[in-house]
């Protein structure tokens, strides 16, 4: 294995910043990669490996010279697909996002034919739900409902936000619930209230706020009568009266 090492460091003597050996991997029987620390600047806790291959009774020959990342070396995080880094906000007005026909939230909105498995069916159910007027190819499907309605539920809208830990009642009381109908009207409608944060969103039924509809200010909390007004006749002249 020393001339195995000789011959690695050999295969770098045209490079600079070649540091002491560091170890050796072996790949096969006959194949190990060789491992040098790299003092180049800006590669810190990078290795040159070298990859070479000493067969019995022959010369060592190298296969590949590479630099490595070390488990110290500076490196890029590893890449997410555009569509995984997608969150709520990001899109601005012209962007697309196209849903894939995959996507488990949705499912036909009707059966799509004898084999499910023909990649055609699904063109098919566009060009048929087209020409019946349906409208809607995909409705969400029980697992999208699930995920939407874990989501509201623990977003600002559910029974965990602060506002709804103090309020006084539940929105399923309140005047201002308007009630969604589908499989989520049980648990979800949608706040009416101008002067409620949450006007505009959906709520669940056992969120609530402030300004429920049927709030009413303690005594304590009521603001006080005003005192008859006062005229001062020391410094204006009294109005004629008749
Ligand atoms: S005003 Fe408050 S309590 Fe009433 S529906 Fe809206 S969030 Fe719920």
């Amino acid at each position: 294995m020393t001339n195995a090492t000789e011959a690695a460091r050999a295969a770098l003597g045209g490079e600079t910043g070649v540091g002491e050996h560091l170890g050796v991997h072996v790949e096969t029987e006959h194949v190990a990669t060789h491992l040098f620390a790299c003092e180049k600047a800006g590669y810190v806790g990078w290795h040159w490996s070298v990859t070479v291959v000493e067969l019995p009774g022959g010369e060592p020959t190298v296969d590949e010279v590479v630099l490595v990342p070390g488990d110290q070396a500076i490196v890029a995080p590893a890449w997410v697909p555009y569509r995984d880094r997608i969150e709520p906000g990001d899109l601005s007005p012209g962007d697309l996002l196209p849903v894939s026909d995959e996507d488990p939230r949705l499912v036909p909105t009707y059966s799509f034919g004898d084999d499910p498995l023909d990649p055609d069916a699904k063109a098919q159910i566009r060009q048929v739900a087209g020409d019946l007027g349906l409208g809607r190819v995909r409705t969400l499907s029980p697992q999208g409902l699930d995920l939407a309605a874990q989501r509201w539920s623990a977003g600002p809208g559910g029974p965990t936000a602060p506002i709804a830990q103090s309020a006084p009642h539940r929105c399923y009381t309140c005047g201002f619930l308007v009630r969604i109908s589908g499989p989520l009207a049980g648990g979800f409608g949608v706040c009416a209230n101008g002067d409620a944060n949450d006007d505009g969103r959906v709520v669940t039924t056992d969120h609530g706020c402030g300004a429920h509809s049927e709030v009413r200010l303690a005594k304590r909390h009521e603001p006080k009568p005003l005192p008859e007004p006062v005229v001062d006749d020391l410094t204006l002249d009294l109005l004629e009266t008749w």
